[in-house]
């Protein structure tokens, strides 16, 4: 059977010379998220399709890197079929809890409404009942917890007494246990972070930073703490992420000096820099944040490159699982009102707190998953072509973004679709290939 390009190939426009001075681009496999250099020639016969002229020995070597297929494969479908059966896994179950529907910080543009109040008596016990009979299922091999808000270490206490449970039953079922918690970071302490860490299981922590003003001083200081004494915390992933609006997108630069002054540019430190979705109906002003955002994110990746930030990775990485809660049963969000949710956007916003409950955590059953939501049949939608994902060559890794924004006009795509080339040309230097002057 004759052999074609895999249609999720994006080659660079670049032409660089490799270490004997030959002419080679650089070709990303969004399917196996590598990224091969070939030679100028090769990569040229790739993009224009006549793949039946290459030698016999390159061909073979293309298809094992699966740039060559099959003639007539229909990688969509096999795209979509490994993104259905990710979804459709019931031995990995997510748990996004909201432990507190209040938040010290009014971050401009957060969509919730934040009140301080109790939940329910029995709402901290249906939580715990919920995961651990989850925990002890027979097709349960790990359980992923996520704590977020609200602040959710403005519900300490709460975590420490549920997480504490839920390592313990785990450890005692031989389930894996992963938890990671976002916060804003203003009630952190080192002494804090030691409890979540070493009883409470979480083992990735996500500091936002919003507005890059003075406020972030104190947080700034306890993560410069952390990694002086990062053998403590040998398993901890830790990411200081910058949301960023159109207001902020200037200060970049400075946000970059003030992390190498406060000595975080540290190999123990990720960070993540994006523009925060809009959560009004003003569509205009993100669009051109993630316009703006995208045209100059390859110049801030190679200055946090250069000062030893760690940063995401240039080339986006395969999905591990399913790209988001909402597309599969296995992951639910639970409210700080009790309500069991299938998206990480409806928890204390009022119009999907009255809208969107799938079913109260009081009165579910504890022996299902949450009930189906808007966006469980996420994948048939793209083959049905609802969204331009289905013609997209960065559909294996992306997955389509975020479902609740497509249906809301708001385009999702991530930077890297706009500045792939840029990202190339990085990864091109790191590599020590030069641009071939023409
Ligand atoms: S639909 Fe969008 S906002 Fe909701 S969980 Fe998925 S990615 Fe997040
Ligand atoms: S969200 Fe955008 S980048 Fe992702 S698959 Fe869809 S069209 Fe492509």
């Amino acid at each position: 059977m004759g052999q074609q390009a895999s249609r999720y190939l994006v080659v660079s426009d670049t032409v660089y010379t490799d270490g004997h001075g030959d002419p080679v681009r650089l070709v990303l496999n969004t399917r196996t998220s590598r990224v091969s250099t070939l030679g100028d020639k090769v990569a040229r016969t790739l993009s224009h399709g006549d793949c039946g002229t290459l030698p016999a020995a390159v061909s073979d070597h293309l298809a094992d890197l699966r740039i060559l297929v099959p003639e007539g494969r229909d990688e969509l479908t096999d795209v979509l079929d490994e993104q259905r059966a990710r979804s459709r896994s019931a031995a990995s179950l997510n748990y996004m809890l909201v432990p507190t529907g209040y938040c010290n910080l009014g971050c401009e543009y957060c969509g919730q409404v934040h009140v301080r109040g109790k939940s329910s008596a029995n709402h901290r016990s249906a939580v715990r009942d919920r995961i651990l009979r989850a925990v002890h299922r027979p097709s349960t091999e790990e359980i992923r917890i996520g704590w977020f808000g609200g602040e959710p270490l403005l519900a300490y206490p709460v975590i420490r007494d549920l997480a504490g449970q839920f390592v313990e039953a785990c450890a005692t079922a031989g389930v894996r246990y992963r938890s990671r918690l976002t916060t804003d970071g203003s009630e952190l302490t080192m002494r804090k972070l030691r409890v979540l860490y070493e009883e409470c299981g979480v083992d990735a922590l996500c500091v936002t930073i919003d507005g890059f003003g003075d406020r972030h001083g104190r947080v700034l200081g306890v993560m410069a703490d952390v990694v002086r004494q990062a053998d403590e915390f040998p398993l901890l992933r830790l990411t200081i992420r910058g949301n960023l609006e159109l207001a902020n997108l200037d200060h970049v630069d400075a946000f970059i000096d003030v992390m190498v002054k406060a000595g975080l540019n540290h190999p123990m430190i990720e960070f993540d820099l994006r523009v925060v979705p809009s959560w009004t109906n003003d569509v205009a002003a993100p669009r051109v944040a993630r316009q703006r955002f995208a045209a100059a994110e390859p110049r801030w990746l190679r200055r946090m490159h250069d000062v030893g930030m760690v940063t995401r990775t240039l080339i986006p990485g395969q999905l591990r699982g399913p790209i988001c809660p909402a597309v599969t049963r296995s992951a639910e969000v639970i409210s700080s009102s009790g309500a069991i949710f299938s998206c990480t956007e409806h928890p204390l916003v009022p119009q999907h707190e009255q809208g969107d409950v799938l079913e109260l955590v009081e009165h579910a059953d504890h022996d299902r998953q949450r009930p189906a939501g808007q966006y469980d049949d996420w994948h048939d939608r793209i083959n049905r072509g609802e969204q331009s994902c289905a013609g997209c060559v960065f559909l294996p890794v992306c997955g389509g973004g975020c479902p609740k924004h497509w249906g809301e006009g708001k385009s999702p795509c991530p930077s890297y679709k706009f500045n792939i080339q840029q990202r190339l040309d990085l990864e091109a230097a790191r590599a020590g290939l030069t641009p071939l002057l023409t």
